[in-house]
């Protein structure tokens, strides 16, 4: 496959966590990035009540901010949700989809997934599109099974990288403390671009960023990233301190 050098990204998901007086961890995070620019990139998904101050916060700055989720649908009577034009008139330039706590939390399906990420284009949001296996699935060996259909059923036919993202997320893994092994990490990155080659084609394939995410932390994050086809980290509880997501981003520069 074509040696395309890929960017690391950085991406923060803070899941319900954060209130306004969170912000000074965002600036911190702000004002580090100009010193990592054209090194790594960043992104910081907070929750939707913050996403308006931390997208003016780093307007001009190299971090890229965006929500956790959002709805098909431009508008309509959907009570609670948030569509992609909002996140981006809110000044949110990306979004996470198919988290597994949101696949486990309401049910989203791949279909739903994917309906997501056709909305995240037309609204002009770079969506990072989560797969992962559980435990029961990794120990009955189908993990292969699991994150190629997940592929398949939630990534729309025009998916390209400039605007796609992957992250590969074993559900185990998430705030467990417990990351596979980099064998089983290169393993399943490796397995993910070639699910994309025979989709999207081999340069194509070639371009698109494939996260880690589960349990990355400041301690591991060098090997983790130095692993063969890891193109950055989706990072939960450790993007929470400034400090930490900073170590990960170091890590990867
Ligand atoms: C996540 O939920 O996307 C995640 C990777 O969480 P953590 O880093 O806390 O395992």
């Amino acid at each position: 496959m074509a040696n395309v050098a890929r960017k690391k990204l950085i991406a923060g998901n803070w899941k319900m966590n954060g209130l306004a007086a969170s912000a000074p961890e965002f600036v911190r995070i702000v004002g580090a990035s100009h010193g990592l620019k054209g090194k790594v990139d960043l992104a910081v998904f907070p929750p939707f009540t913050l996403l308006t101050s931390f997208a003016t916060a780093s307007r001009g700055a190299g971090v890229l901010v965006g929500g956790q989720d959002c709805h098909d649908k431009p508008s309509g009577a959907h009570t609670g949700d948030v569509s992609a034009e909002m996140i981006a008139d809110a000044g949110g330039q990306g979004v996470i989809l198919g988290h597994s706590e949101r696949r486990a939390d309401h049910g989203e399906t791949d279909a739903e997934i994917r309906a997501k990420a056709e909305a995240a284009r037309r609204a002009g949001l770079v969506a990072i599109v989560c797969v992962g296996e559980t435990e029961a699935e990794r120990k009955a060996g189908k993990e292969r099974d699991i994150v190629g259909g997940q592929l398949a059923g939630s990534l729309p036919d025009d998916a390209a990288p400039a605007h796609v993202v992957v992250a590969y997320e074993p559900v185990w893994a998430i705030g467990t403390g417990l990351t596979p092994t980099l064998d089983q990490v290169a393993e399943m990155h490796g397995f993910i671009r070639a699910e994309l080659a025979s989709r999207f084609g081999e340069a194509a394939a070639a371009e698109f960023r494939v996260l880690y995410g589960g349990s990355v932390k400041p301690g591991n994050a060098a090997e983790i990233l130095a692993a063969v086809d890891v193109d950055g980290a989706l990072v939960g509880g450790a993007s929470l301190k400034a400090e930490d997501f900073l170590a990960i981003a170091n890590a990867a520069g």
